[in-house]
């Protein structure tokens, strides 16, 4: 992931600079504020701003006039509870900006969560970077043959590198079709004062979609868990996984009791159904129970066998 010298200074700058406020602030996530983490190989995640703590979802939940904190053990016991139940609103109070740099491929899964706000980098008014994601060897996976949206084994030897190779030519030939297209001297090329070249906004149609775009993205506290649990997931693709792990580490700087129930009652939970409920039931109460009349389909006993712990 390479930043401009101007971008360095910007972001020292940003890092320097101090407020007065009389809001509530958090230390740890100060401590991150501005700061890249590296995401995959040239993009990032960086927290621009937030609003709200623990205390502010303490607060919005007890309709409080002051800070509305009591001791701390209540404070987590009442975010436990509030996240337990799916209480939705007080967390809605907490607010947090990201600018992201991510490749193309992987913003059409995030635009999905519509319950963000979203400005993205202009390649209609500015011209990309020649910057393309290029997978790491160990995530150069087959088809999954059991999940048509999964990966299966690693691509090895000649066949990975023939990928390899195949990404990395097709991304800088377009590249090089973008920029002569353009016909505006960029990297250092001469103009051809002969021809007008193309708009960027149409120029851009050939880039592949591993080119890197990036966005400012401010979304609330409640959705962002929503985004974190659907996309940190291992169900989630590796290429966006990656970014929800980051953001994970900026939320539990940012709201260690949020986090921490999140966790457990989030991310670490599993929902049964209600036939699911029965198997469990039945087997703790001593049964021997199969499948076979369990009232649920082999896939759904596999799902149940497997939160379980146990051999299908
Ligand atoms: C593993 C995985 C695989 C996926 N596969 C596919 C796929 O194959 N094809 C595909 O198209 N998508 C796919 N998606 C995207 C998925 O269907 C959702 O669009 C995406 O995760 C955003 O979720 P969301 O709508 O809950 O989030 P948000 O848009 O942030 O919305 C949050 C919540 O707000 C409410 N909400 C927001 N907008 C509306 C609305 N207009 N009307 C009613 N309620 C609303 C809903 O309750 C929603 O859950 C996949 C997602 C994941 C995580």
């Amino acid at each position: 992931m390479d930043l401009t010298e101007a971008q360095r200074q910007e972001m020292a700058e940003a890092r320097a600079a101090r407020s007065e406020t009389r809001r509530p602030t958090v230390p740890a996530l100060e401590a991150m504020l501005f700061e890249v983490m590296p995401v995959l190989d040239h993009g990032f995640v960086r927290v621009i701003d937030y609003m709200g703590d623990d205390g502010a979802v303490v607060q919005a939940a007890r309709v409080s006039y002051g800070r509305g904190t009591k001791a701390a053990n209540e404070d987590r016991g009442l975010i436990r509870y509030l996240m337990r139940h799916r209480h939705s609103t007080p967390f809605e109070m907490c607010e947090i900006k990201y600018h992201v740099k991510l490749p193309i491929f992987i913003a059409r899964q995030w635009i999905r969560h519509r319950t963000a706000n979203v400005n993205e980098y202009s390649a209609r008014y500015s011209v990309l970077d020649r910057e393309f994601y290029i997978p790491e060897p160990s995530q150069l996976a087959a088809q999954s043959a059991i999940n048509r949206q999964g990966r299966g084994d690693v691509l090895e030897g000649e066949e990975a590198a023939h990928v390899l190779n195949l990404l990395r030519q097709d991304a800088m030939t377009n590249y090089d079709h973008y920029l002569e297209m353009l016909n505006e001297g960029e990297e250092g090329q001469m103009r051809d004062e002969s021809r007008r070249g193309l708009a960027r906004e149409l120029a851009r149609m050939n880039l592949t979609l591993n080119s890197y775009t990036q966005w400012y993205w401010k979304t609330d506290l409640h959705n962002l868990l929503h985004f974190l649990s659907l996309r940190a997931d291992s169900h989630a693709q590796y290429e966006i996984r990656v970014y929800a792990e980051a953001m994970m580490k900026s939320l539990a700087a940012w709201v260690p009791s949020v986090y921490e129930a999140f966790r457990d009652y989030r991310l670490g939970a599993v929902t049964l159904s209600a036939q699911m409920l029965e198997v469990v039931k039945r087997k703790l109460s001593g049964e021997q129970v199969e499948q076979k009349g369990s009232g649920l389909s082999a896939r759904e006993w596999r799902e149940l066998m497997s939160m379980l712990g146990q051999e299908g």
